[in-house]
């Protein structure tokens, strides 16, 4: 199959990249550098089944070849990018869901929105499931990603109500593992990268709030048992497993045997309280589950970081 993924220089786009390589496919990999890397898809440009376009997919994309499948990853995703750049964030999330499904329909393509459990903002309901309409700000710093998204969904409903398109959407839960930035901002990545360099780890607020983490190869099976399977309607992809964030940072510690000392920092507007998945319908359709430990992930992520960090 031609697959082209969007934000493919990023994190998980860079795992789909070379999963779906790996699988026989060619890929068109779509990014416009805003918080990916060159360096994440380096190795990638000599495998003759890998094209590389830099295009910002607020923008029309027109692609002469042949697509089968539009995995739309592209989004500013860490809420330290997001809050700096909500109008680009928004316009990625509308029009750039807009332009790819443009594209998946005139290709006669199946396509994939990477949604987020963002949609359900600071939850009332908990574990969240995918009947939740959620609690969101609108107005308030989080609401360009959370409405980005959720705008995202409605569009991708409607090209499937009113052009019968094939869409499926993946709801993420807090993914981590190697190829973040180390800069991204993001807890798993910035207590790593403190820990490592022996700084302070900035746990925000008390650091009660809670996320659920599931490793990156978890996520990419589960996205590609979503893409294999008939279910059109959102589906919740993350591992069941919550922490609190002071958990995690002593866990950091733990694991890099690192001297660093936590600093408590004021919460963020906003931040979400709790956060876990109900995946009962992961587990029902897709007959997926995450089975990697957070203590495995952080291992792997931790060597990642170390070689980045010594290069
Ligand atoms: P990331 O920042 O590493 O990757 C996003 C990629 O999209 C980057 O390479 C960036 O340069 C690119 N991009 C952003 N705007 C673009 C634009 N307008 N045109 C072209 N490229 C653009 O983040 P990630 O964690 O890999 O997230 C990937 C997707 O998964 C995002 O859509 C995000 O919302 C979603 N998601 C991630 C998580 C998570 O925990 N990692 C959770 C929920 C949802
Ligand atoms: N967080 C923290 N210290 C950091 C970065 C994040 O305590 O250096 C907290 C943040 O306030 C949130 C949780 O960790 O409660 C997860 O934050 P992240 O930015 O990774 O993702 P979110 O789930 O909020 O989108």
């Amino acid at each position: 199959m031609n697959i082209l993924i969007t934000g493919g220089a990023g994190f998980i786009g860079s795992h789909l990249c070379r999963w779906f390589l790996n699988q026989g496919h060619r890929v068109v990999c779509v990014d416009n550098f805003i918080t990916g890397s060159k360096d994440n898809v380096r190795a990638l440009f000599e495998d003759a089944n890998f094209r590389f376009i830099e295009h910002d997919i607020s923008g029309p994309l027109e692609i002469k070849e042949n697509i089968d499948q539009v995995l739309h990853f592209a989004s500013l995703a860490s809420p330290k990018f997001y809050i700096k750049y909500p109008i680009k964030t928004l316009k990625s999330g509308l029009l750039g869901t807009h332009n790819c499904l443009g594209l998946a329909k005139v290709k006669k393509a199946k396509f994939i929105l990477a949604s987020t459990s963002e949609i359900y903002g600071d939850p009332l309901v908990h574990p969240q499931t995918e009947e939740y309409w959620g609690n969101v700000n609108i107005a308030g710093p989080r609401g360009c990603y959370d409405e980005s998204k959720r705008g995202a969904e409605s569009l991708t409903y409607a090209y499937m109500r009113e052009h019968n398109l094939d869409v499926r959407v993946a709801r993420i839960f807090n993914t981590y593992g190697p190829y973040m930035r180390p800069d991204d901002g993001r807890v798993v990545s910035n207590f790593i990268v403190q820990a490592l360099k022996q700084e302070n780890l900035t746990v925000y607020g008390k650091g009660k709030q809670t996320r659920s983490f599931c490793y990156i190869d978890d996520l990419v099976e589960g996205i590609s048992k979503l893409m294999e399977s008939d279910y059109k309607l959102p589906v919740n992809l993350g591992t069941v497993f919550e922490f609190k964030v002071i958990e995690l940072a002593e866990l950091v510690l733990k694991l890099t045997n690192s001297a660093s000392k936590i600093e408590f920092l004021p919460l963020p507007e906003d931040d979400p309280k709790q956060r876990k998945p109900d995946i009962s319908k992961a587990r029902k359709i897709l007959n997926w589950q995450p089975s990697i430990f957070l203590e495995e992930g952080l291992k792997k992520t931790i060597e990642y970081f170390v070689k980045i960090i010594n290069n």
